[in-house]
């Protein structure tokens, strides 16, 4: 966990879990307290989307749908984000990897810049709990900050604490059909890495059924540890 080569080397840390655990939430909280840079492959994603790129286009079905998208184009977005040069104080990756390929393909990428994961964080909730935190799910469409009807709402309702804005947005695969298939694509393909990591040595379970602020503070000390 500690020694010289972690001192000098940008942290990496995952936060695994389901859609609706809470990952954006508590990396947006890492991101402001240890300068880490939050890396959401859902955002990169549907900023492809928006963008109408060739990734975008073939992306964007799969998302609708609840699916998840290919490695191929998964893996080549990651990549080009990493490059960027904010990335070398660390980042927070959330919701990503998803799959063994993905797992493994990052420890690789990782092992060419004699780097490696700190620490992989699994958010556990339970399949209820999650249900109800997407279908409450909103985002100032401004600056991303993430609300909740009823868990985490704003100070005004329909204005953002952060920036004032009130284009408030829901994630159009926010919806109960989808929600179905993003939660056994969850079970199939994504919960497998938390035995991966647990054989690497680097796993970390928290129970992320509390309140926002009981979740980070819980999070908070593994990630000092880790990155210490
Ligand atoms: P993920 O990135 O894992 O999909 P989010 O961070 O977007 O999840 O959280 C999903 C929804 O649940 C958001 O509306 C968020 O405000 C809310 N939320 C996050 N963490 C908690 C928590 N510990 N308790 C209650 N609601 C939460
Ligand atoms: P959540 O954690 O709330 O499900 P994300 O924003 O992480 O949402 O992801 C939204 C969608 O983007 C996923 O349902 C999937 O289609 C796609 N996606 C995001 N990250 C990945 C990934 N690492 N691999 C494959 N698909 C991904
Ligand atoms: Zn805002």
């Amino acid at each position: 966990m500690s020694g010289a080569e972690t001192m000098t080397r940008p942290a990496v840390l995952i936060l695994l879990g389901p859609p609706g655990a809470g990952k954006g939430t508590q990396a947006r909280m890492l991101q402001d307290r240890f300068g880490l840079v939050q890396l959401s492959t859902g955002d990169l994603l549907r900023a492809a989307v928006a963008a109408g790129t060739e990734a975008g286009k073939t992306a964007k079905a799969v998302m609708t749908a609840g699916g998840l998208v290919s490695d191929d184009i998964v893996l080549a977005i990651l990549k080009d984000r990493l490059e960027e040069p904010d990335v070398a104080q660390g980042v927070i990756l959330d919701g990503f990897p998803r799959t063994n390929v993905q797992a493994e393909a990052l420890d690789k990428l990782l092992a060419q810049n004699g780097q490696r994961v700190n620490a992989a964080i699994s958010l556990e909730v339970d399949d209820t709990e999650m249900v109800t935190r997407i279908a409450g799910r909103y985002t100032c469409g401004n600056c991303g900050e993430g609300y909740h009807d009823t868990f985490k709402t704003p100070a005004i309702i329909g204005t953002c604490d952060k920036c004032g804005s009130t284009n408030m947005v829901r994630r159009a695969d926010d919806k109960a059909e989808t929600v179905g298939q993003r939660l056994a694509a969850y079970h199939a393909q994504t919960a497998p890495l938390i035995t991966y990591y647990e054989r690497q040595g680097n796993l970390q379970r928290i129970d992320a059924m509390g309140e926002i602020g009981q979740v980070a503070t819980e999070l908070s000390a593994i990630v000092e540890e880790a990155v210490a």
